[in-house]
């Protein structure tokens, strides 16, 4: 990107968000609009089509569609993948298109959906057309004559549906191994962040994806698009990140068609420092990983544990720190934390932060930066004081607002990061390799990292222990999750 701010090569009119139903741009059934509020300024910035169950029924009839009698399923792996490749190059030729889009929408820093979420999707399916034609099925033999054989075949129609805080980079980490897979999809992106999976249907149709293989419906969930979508007959899974209360009723409501189903779910990660940790590595990714993305990520370090002996000096130097954080324009390449997604979600945060300043203490932010306009500007909170049953340390907050907590125990660490009943990551800081391995065995979450935090290798399995989630995504997992296993036995004649 060329200056600190882009906005000034933005098109300011109200963009026109459609559904992408096989293979065109359309309206809806309804003809309804909703409109999506850019974060940063609370004024609307697209007008986007309100999908309604009949709108979900023709995107699953053109997938389904596509899955019977189109060519998708009938490619070779190899050949699904080159569309997967090209779909990837397009998306970084656009990629400064697809960051600002993204920004817009989500209130995020454009220094982290250009160097972040908009590469990484890109990736997604460059990973996905690599990885998934060495997948390897297994045969067996019983005797002389007799061959068994475990293949893998593709489910159908694949329902997705994604959360707002990394839009296009979690809907093409679904999409892109259901492709390899052979599976056609109806995607129902997040109410609040419509805009990037429009682009990305734009990208498909470039990279020569048949029609009806993906289809994108946009629109609310429950009793809107995305509830229909997990009812409809012919969708064979879902696979869902979001929260958990929403995963809930989606295992309801997928119960009576028995679907699939694969949940990425909320988390609310320990950070834990022990004394003999490197400080200088550890308080800075610390502070990354509570305020990134306006600490509105599943996998942020939203509950910082610190031994006593140094407990001091890290909370001195993360306030230092905390206090120096930019807040401002999405779009200022030098902003590092921007706005928070939505007014509603902005106001749930400051009823946590009053919980936070009553039952403890508030060293640093906590209040909305009206300075900055009517967008969603929270500035950074730590808070020390508080006790681990507060709501505050219980509940996901997914907002900039970090508790710090002392112990004095290995024992009492690994509890107090057990205590909550997500599971879905962990860090730990520490020098000694025994205690290392001790609390990554005994601390129950999908993730630990050690002497870090967010490291990802995409062939490792991803998601969540207890309410964090159901299943994994990632390498193998995900070919496994988008595909049935079948057993073919054949006796020879000798
Ligand atoms: P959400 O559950 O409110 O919404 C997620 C998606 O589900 C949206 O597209 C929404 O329209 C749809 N939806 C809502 N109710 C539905 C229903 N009854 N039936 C079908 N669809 C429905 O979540 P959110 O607020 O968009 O995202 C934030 C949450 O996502 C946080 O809890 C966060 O931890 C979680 N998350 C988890 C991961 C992970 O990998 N575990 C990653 C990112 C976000």
């Amino acid at each position: 990107m060329s200056n600190a701010t882009v906005a000034s090569s933005l098109n300011l009119d109200l963009k026109k968000i459609e559904h992408f139903i096989g293979g065109k741009f359309k309206a809806g059934s309804g003809k309804e609009t909703f409109e999506s509020i850019n974060p940063s300024t609370g004024k609307a910035h697209a007008t986007v089509a309100l999908g309604t169950a009949d709108d979900i029924d023709a995107a699953v009839n053109a997938a389904r569609h596509a899955f019977e009698k189109g060519p998708w399923p009938r490619m070779s792996v190899r050949e699904r993948c080159n569309v997967l490749r090209k779909i990837a190059d397009l998306i970084l030729a656009r990629r400064e298109e697809f960051a600002i889009a993204e920004s817009i929408d989500s209130g995020k820093p454009i220094s982290e959906s250009f160097d972040g979420d908009i590469p990484r999707s890109a990736f997604n399916f460059q990973f996905f057309a690599d990885f998934a034609p060495s997948y390897v099925e297994e045969a067996f033999s019983t005797a002389e004559n007799e061959r068994h054989i475990a293949v893998r075949e593709p489910l159908g129609v694949c329902g997705l549906i994604t959360p707002w805080n990394l839009p296009l980079y979690l809907a093409t980490w679904k999409i892109a191994p259901a492709l390899a897979m052979g599976n056609t999809i109806v995607l129902k992106p997040a109410e609040w962040t419509p805009y990037t999976a429009y682009l990305l249907a734009q990208v498909a149709v470039l990279a020569g994806l048949p029609d009806g293989v993906l289809n994108i419906v946009q629109g609310f969930g429950a009793g809107g698009a995305g509830e229909a979508l997990t009812r409809h007959p012919d969708v064979r899974s879902i696979s869902f990140t979001g929260e958990t209360s929403t995963g809930r009723a989606i295992m309801q409501a997928a119960s009576a068609t028995m679907k699939k189903l694969s949940f990425e779910l909320g988390g609310k990660g320990a950070n834990i420092i022990f004394a003999d940790a490197d400080l200088n590595e550890a308080i800075p990714t610390a502070v990354r990983a509570a305020f990134r993305n306006q600490g509105q990520i599943c996998l942020a370090g939203s509950r910082l544990f610190v031994e006593r002996k140094v407990y001091e000096e890290v909370v001195e130097k993360i306030v230092e720190r905390v206090r120096k954080i930019k807040v401002g324009d999405p779009l200022d390449k030098e902003t590092e934390m921007g706005a928070l997604i939505a007014r509603e979600h902005m106001e749930k945060v400051q009823s946590y932060l009053a919980i936070g300043k009553k039952e403890g203490h508030l060293l640093c932010g906590g209040e909305r930066l009206t300075a900055l306009g009517d967008g969603n500007f929270l500035s950074p909170a730590v808070f020390t004081g508080l006790e681990i049953e507060s709501r505050f340390l219980q509940e996901e907050i997914f907002g900039p607002a970090l508790p710090i907590l002392p112990f004095d125990s290995e024992e009492e660490a690994i509890a107090l990061a057990n205590s909550t009943p997500y599971g879905l990551s962990a860090s730990v800081w520490s020098q000694d390799i025994d205690r290392l391995h001790r609390a990554s065995t005994q601390i129950r979450a999908g993730l630990i990292w050690i002497n870090t935090w967010f490291a990802r290798d995409l062939r490792t399995p991803f998601g969540g222990q207890k309410s964090s989630g159901m299943g994994r995504e990632g390498g193998r997992y995900s070919l496994e999750f988008f595909s049935e296993a079948k057993t073919i036995s054949y006796k020879y004649r000798m």
